[in-house]
């Protein structure tokens, strides 16, 4: 367990405050014994590329599921850990013949975020493919959950059980002949996002019959800086961090850009990146 452990180091924007404690469990048994005890707030961590903490910091418990890494591809379905990453799963379905996958690789978060988010690319999205979920609560009790315990939507995942955090997905992928390649879904991210920068992919999501990028960037907003935090030249939906922003810096940005398209466009922008503290 870690004491005030910086959240900057663990989010893809590179900002953000402590959280009081950082746990990242060997296994299931060390995860079900910690919740059992435990009496404080949890945050449940994927890879941070979604999530931006307030510099004022979580009052509670990081919990990283780095080690829940397993994959396993049995009787045609394949069972993914919460911890293992979307690209190594994207890849490890190649190897086995299997398509409809090729999407995750260009979504640069874990299992676990993926179907909490709902994550998706290229018309395609996670929970099109999940069979089955395991989840536990925060009382160290597993459960397995079909689709049907949850209510899905765009970037949207509300289940109807509360307090509950996934461990694993039992997923089914087809083994046919779409025709997606791993590699030119890579090749046009890279044309279109700005790789290399800290950022947290889109931060709002796409109002019913617009785009977020277009609204922002016909807003005049493209390039517009507030602290170290910037609306991104080259995707007008990203906010990068230039220059050591705080997450104020950031927020105050994501205030700004909502305020200027509800003034111009009368469109209210939903955040997709998720804000903590
Ligand atoms: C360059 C870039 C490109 C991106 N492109 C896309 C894209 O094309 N499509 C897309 O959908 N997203 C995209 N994203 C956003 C992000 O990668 C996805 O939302 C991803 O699924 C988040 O996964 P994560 O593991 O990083 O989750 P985090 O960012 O760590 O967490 C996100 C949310 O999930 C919750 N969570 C994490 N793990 C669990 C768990 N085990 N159980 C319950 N809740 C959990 C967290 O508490 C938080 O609320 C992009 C991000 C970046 C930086």
């Amino acid at each position: 367990m870690l004491s005030n452990e910086s959240m900057r180091k663990h989010c893809s924007l590179r900002a953000g405050g402590m959280v009081e404690n950082l746990f990242i469990p060997s296994d299931f048994d060390e995860l079900s014994d910690f919740l059992k005890n435990n009496q404080q707030p949890v945050l449940m961590l994927g890879l941070g590329s979604n999530l931006l903490v307030r510099d004022s910091g979580f009052a509670g418990t990081a919990i990283k599921l780095t080690k829940f890494n397993k994959l396993q591809f049995q009787d045609g379905i394949m069972s993914a850990g919460a911890g293992v990453t979307l690209a190594k799963l994207a890849r490890f379905c190649q190897e086995k013949g299997l398509k409809g996958a090729e999407f995750l690789s260009a979504i640069p978060g874990s299992v676990g975020g993926a179907l909490a988010m709902n994550a998706g690319a290229f018309d395609a999205e996670i929970w099109s493919f999940v069979k089955s979920v395991s989840t536990i609560n925060t009382a160290g009790e597993v459960f397995i959950r079909d689709k049907s315990a949850f209510e899905i939507g765009y970037r949207s995942v509300k289940a109807h059980t509360k307090n509950e955090f996934f461990i694993k997905a039992d997923l089914y992928f087809a083994n046919n002949n779409a025709k997606q390649n791993i590699k030119d879904l890579l090749k046009k991210r890279n044309n279109s996002q700005p790789i290399g920068l800290a950022n947290c992919g889109s931060v709002f999501k796409n109002p019913k019959g617009s785009y977020a990028a277009e609204l922002i960037e016909k807003s005049g907003l493209k390039g517009f800086c507030i602290g170290g935090a910037c609306v991104s030249d080259k995707h007008t939906n990203f906010i990068i961090n230039q220059n050591n922003a705080s997450s104020d810096d950031i927020e105050k940005l994501i205030k700004h850009i909502q305020h200027t398209v509800q003034a111009n466009f009368d469109i209210e922008l939903e955040t997709e990146v998720v804000i903590i503290g």
